[in-house]
Formats: C-alpha cells, structure tokens, sequence
C-alpha cells in the first residue's frame, strides 16, 4: 500500500450494505454532476444480466485478478461476498492527479483502504433508516433466495459496525433528501481553502490574498 498522497480532485467513497440504495444515490449524483467520474472496478464475479467489460466493472478471471495484485495494480482490492473486488490505481490517480472528481462504490473495507493510501479521500457511509426497511428492500428487489437475504441482513450488521471509520453519514429514507445529502458532501469539499483557491485563483488575485 502506497503512503498517504494528497491530489487536488476528490476522492468520494460510498459504502453501504446491500439494500441500502448506495448505487441508485451514486448514478443519480453522476447524472446531475459533470464534474464527478466513476472508477470502474475489476472484479473476478461474472456479468450478470445486461453487464458489459468495461462498463460496470472489468471482469477478470481468477489468474488476471493474481497478476494485478501481484503487480501492485490496485489501491486497494477485498473479498466481497464470496469475490474479489478492485480499484486500480489507473482508474483513480490520473484524473484526481488532473483535478477530477472521482467515486468509488465500494465495501467498506475497500473504503478503509482507500482512506490509509489518499488521506484526503472522502468516506460516506449510507444507513436505511431501519432494519426492517432494509429487509423489505431487499426482498422487494426480487434478486435473492431468502437464504441469500438471510446472509446479507448479517453481513449488513457487521458492515454498519464500522460506520463510525466513515466521515460522513446519509440515512436513505427518502431517496431526494440523501440525494441531497450527498451533493451537499461534494459541494462542500469544493469550498474548502485549498480548492476555491485552485478553482478561484483569479479572485483571490483581485482580493490581494498572498
Ligand atoms: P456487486 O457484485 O453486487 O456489483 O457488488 C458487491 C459488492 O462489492 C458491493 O458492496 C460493491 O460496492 C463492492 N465493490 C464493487 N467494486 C469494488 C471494489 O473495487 N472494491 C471493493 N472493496 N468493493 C467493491
């Protein structure tokens, strides 16, 4: 893992259990906000549905997934119900490195690495607002047995264990007030000190500000 680095685009990372709406949250602030990009993951699942390479993830085959983290590729990789999941470094630096926003929707042990390798990454957790609205949410998606809900209600019990590690927190209750949430996150890291003064230069040049 690669020190701390600071770069001048953000780094948002939303983690959730499964259910809690993180990807609807996330493609609604994509949509709405030019300045945001996604980093695609590698991962060794297989496409389900309509899934392409490239587009959702670059899905890799159990040996490819060896060479990268053998190869350092990754910023940080973790074993997601059952498969290994990435975020290479080539999908990340270069655009923050360029002043590009970037997010990531991954675990959240993905979120703690990210946040040792880029201290100024920004961790967001998402919470439903209850038990049993997580519960109807995933049953209402139509997706999983009741054995597979079983074991992602306990695993989302051991994941929102670990929302205290996290900067900040949406509770998704009603899908336009975490929306807004979260585009109050990333507009507030655009007016921190050091952004405005990149983004805003030529003010602070009229203002005389050394
Ligand atoms: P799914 O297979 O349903 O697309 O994703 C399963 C889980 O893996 C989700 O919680 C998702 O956020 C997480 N995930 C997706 N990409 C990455 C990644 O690059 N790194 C980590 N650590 N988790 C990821």
């Amino acid at each position: 893992m690669s020190t701390s680095k600071e770069y001048p685009g953000n780094l948002f990372v939303v983690a959730a259990p499964s259910g809690a709406g993180k990807s609807s949250l996330v493609k609604a602030l994509l949509e709405l906000d030019s300045h945001v990009h996604p980093s695609i993951s590698h991962t060794t699942r297989a496409p389900r549905g309509q899934e392409k390479h490239g587009r959702e993830y670059f899905f890799a085959s159990e040996s490819e997934f060896d060479a990268m983290v053998a190869s350092d590729a990754f910023v940080e990789w973790a074993l997601v119900h059952g498969n290994r999941y990435g975020t290479s470094k080539k999908s990340i630096e270069e655009r923050i490195a360029q002043g590009n926003d970037v997010i990531l929707e991954i675990d959240f042990q993905g979120a703690l690495q990210i946040k040792a390798a880029f201290a100024n990454a920004v961790l967001v957790f998402v919470l439903p607002p209850s038990w049993d609205e997580l519960r109807s949410r995933l049953e209402r998606r139509g997706e999983d047995s009741s054995e597979v809900i079983q074991m992602r209600l306990r695993n989302a019990k051991a994941e929102m264990a670990q929302v205290h590690k996290f900067d900040f927190v949406i509770i998704n209750e009603l899908f336009e007030r975490a929306l807004f949430d979260l585009k109050a996150i990333a507009h507030a890291q655009r007016l921190k000190y050091a952004a405005q003064r990149r983004a805003r230069s030529e003010t602070f040049e009229l203002l005389n500000i050394p």
